[in-house]
């Protein structure tokens, strides 16, 4: 079995050692005997998506996010959208979750339009939210808990759309309605940075099970020995988890 990871932007959305998600999917693939090709796609790649099996979009800055905002409205909005209702498999991070919805409102007054495949919105807030991050998700029946980092000024409102998980440290997507990330058909969308994927296995293999459902029909992983990682998960929940 294959699977190929697109990682868009790689050069514009980076922040935070978002590459680190794309070499824990590879790795936690190549571990269980699944081939992982990892293609990048910037602003003059050519691509419908019909090629990529989970693709990842990281965060990065206000200047960043503006050449992204134009190159997907203007390029990519009809087949990205197209793939993702169709149960392409996709995680995108801060920045990158907030193109994927409506618009993102930044500070300075300018609106950067998005997607619109998550029902969404972003305005940026006067204060930044960085802090350690841990929320407590459910997908496909499995409760289990994320820890990660989140800096962000942008304060993100769903409309008609599930959030990711709730949070119990931390801010998610705007400090007030205890709502973490968002959550449609298989793309996902969150502001745990850090990276994400590395610290939190169980997410990641439900990523890489999603993929492989919707490409061969079947989702069982080999269990991998996750103790490290849950060492580390425990200790952050420990440390800033209230009860
Ligand atoms: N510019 C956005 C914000 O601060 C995204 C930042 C990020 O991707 N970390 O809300």
């Amino acid at each position: 079995m294959k699977l190929t990871i697109g990682h868009m932007y790689p050069d514009l959305l980076n922040l935070y050692g978002d590459r680190g998600n794309i070499i824990t999917l590879k790795k936690r693939c190549e571990w269980r005997g699944i081939d992982a090709e990892i293609k990048s796609i910037t602003i003059d790649t050519n691509t419908d998506f019909t090629d990529i099996d989970i693709l990842f979009l990281g965060g990065g800055s206000d200047r960043e996010q503006k050449i992204v905002s134009d190159d997907l409205t203007l390029r990519r909005a009809k087949n990205l959208k197209s793939a993702i209702e169709d149960g392409l498999t996709l995680l995108s991070i801060c920045g990158g979750y907030q193109l994927l919805g409506k618009y993102y409102l930044s500070s300075d007054g300018n609106k950067l339009p998005g997607i619109g495949a998550l029902d969404i919105y972003t305005v940026a807030g006067n204060k930044r939210m960085i802090d350690n991050i841990i929320i407590e998700s459910t997908i496909d029946g499995k409760t289990f808990k994320m820890v990660g980092f989140e800096n962000h000024s942008g304060k993100t409102f769903l409309q008609n759309v599930k959030p990711l998980g709730r949070v119990i440290y931390g801010n998610g997507n705007n400090g007030e309605d205890g709502m973490e990330g968002a959550v449609y058909k298989n793309t996902f969308g969150t502001y745990l940075h850090g990276p994400v994927l590395p610290k939190n296995p169980e997410f990641t293999d439900m990523l890489i099970r999603k993929a492989l459902d919707r490409k061969y029909g079947k989702n069982q992983l080999e269990p991998l020995d996750d103790s490290f990682e849950h060492l580390t998960q425990n200790a952050i929940i420990k440390r800033f988890a209230k009860k």
